[in-house]
């Protein structure tokens, strides 16, 4: 079979800030990831200038709470420059909460108060207000949902509800599904290349029933990988490469799930992003696009 006219290349990023990953020596986690570094804010625009080089868009999926901080002229920048802004939630709530604790440390903390409010409620309040802070902040439509914290297929897909609420926000896509697990007794660094590539081939976009794409998770995070598989970052470039490798060679879509404080520190000068634009650019058929191109590209095609 010929090879698909395009190859859609796909880098995302969750501009938080992570536990543990930032810095490494600081054990002090406070759980609040809205409040972003100045370092990682430098690492974003670090981001676009070399997307910028290979006229690509990204897609940056982003926290409400971290747009009403004083300085989000990093977010306002990356909007401009055309790079694609997605919904994040508000406080990065578990959108699958039954229970109030289960929400978000926020929450737990008393930073935010659920009154009495079902945690669907609070939910679908941090997504609208997420939206709304998007359009008014960043002056653009947000394009799509992330979930906080990926999950197993098939546990988004009974969240009708949820489904329908990001349908009826005009999102075309939910991206959710992850699956980055360590096969067990496997040795991290050895089997990380072949986790990679069972992630890229099992984790493809398909339509859930409501007409919602689901554009997982594909490959590693650079969450899972450098804080559970504690790669090295060669390690870690080994198995995004043999995971662009899996996508040319099979056909598929190739995403990436990473975010600017973890890069910022483990990858400062963006080798991550220079051997995906690299590798996928020697096809002569790459085509970097955020998911909002991407949703367009699968509708045609469906
Ligand atoms: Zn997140």
């Amino acid at each position: 079979m010929p090879a698909q006219e395009r190859f859609p290349v796909a880098i995302t990023f969750d501009v938080e800030m992570a536990a543990k990953n930032w810095p490494y020596w600081d054990s002090d986690w406070t759980g609040r990831k809205h409040l972003i570094a100045d370092e990682v804010k430098l690492y974003v625009d670090k981001i676009n200038d070399l997307a910028d080089e290979y006229d690509a868009h990204v897609h940056y999926f982003v926290m409400g709470a971290a747009l009403q901080q004083p300085d989000i002229r990093y977010l306002r920048d990356a909007a401009a420059a055309g790079h694609a802004i997605g919904n994040h939630t508000y406080s990065h709530v578990s959108v699958i909460a039954k229970t109030p604790e289960n929400l978000s440390p926020s929450y737990t903390r008393g930073d935010l108060q659920v009154g009495n409010r079902s945690p669907r409620q609070v939910v679908e309040d941090e997504i609208s207000l997420t939206h709304r802070l998007i359009q008014e902040e960043l002056d653009v439509e947000p394009v799509g949902f992330r979930t906080p914290g990926g999950f197993r297929s098939g546990t988004i897909a009974n969240e009708l509800e949820l489904l329908d609420f990001l349908k009826s926000l005009g999102y075309r896509f939910c991206s959710a599904a992850y699956d980055g697990v360590l096969p067990e007794g496997a040795d991290a660094t050895t089997a990380a290349p072949e986790v990679f590539a069972r992630c890229i081939r099992d984790l493809q976009p398909f339509r859930y029933p409501n007409g919602l794409w689901e554009i997982p998770l594909m490959g590693l995070t650079d969450c899972i990988a450098f804080r559970v598989f504690k790669l090295m970052l060669n390690e870690w470039l080994d198995a995004v490469a043999i995971g662009l490798r899996t996508a040319i060679e099979d056909d598929l879509v190739f995403s990436i799930c990473c975010h600017p404080a973890i890069l910022a520190v483990v990858d400062p000068h963006l080798h991550t992003m220079r051997l995906i634009f690299q590798t996928a650019a020697a096809t002569g058929r790459a085509w970097f696009c955020h998911y909002g191109e991407l949703c367009e590209w699968l509708d045609e095609r469906a």
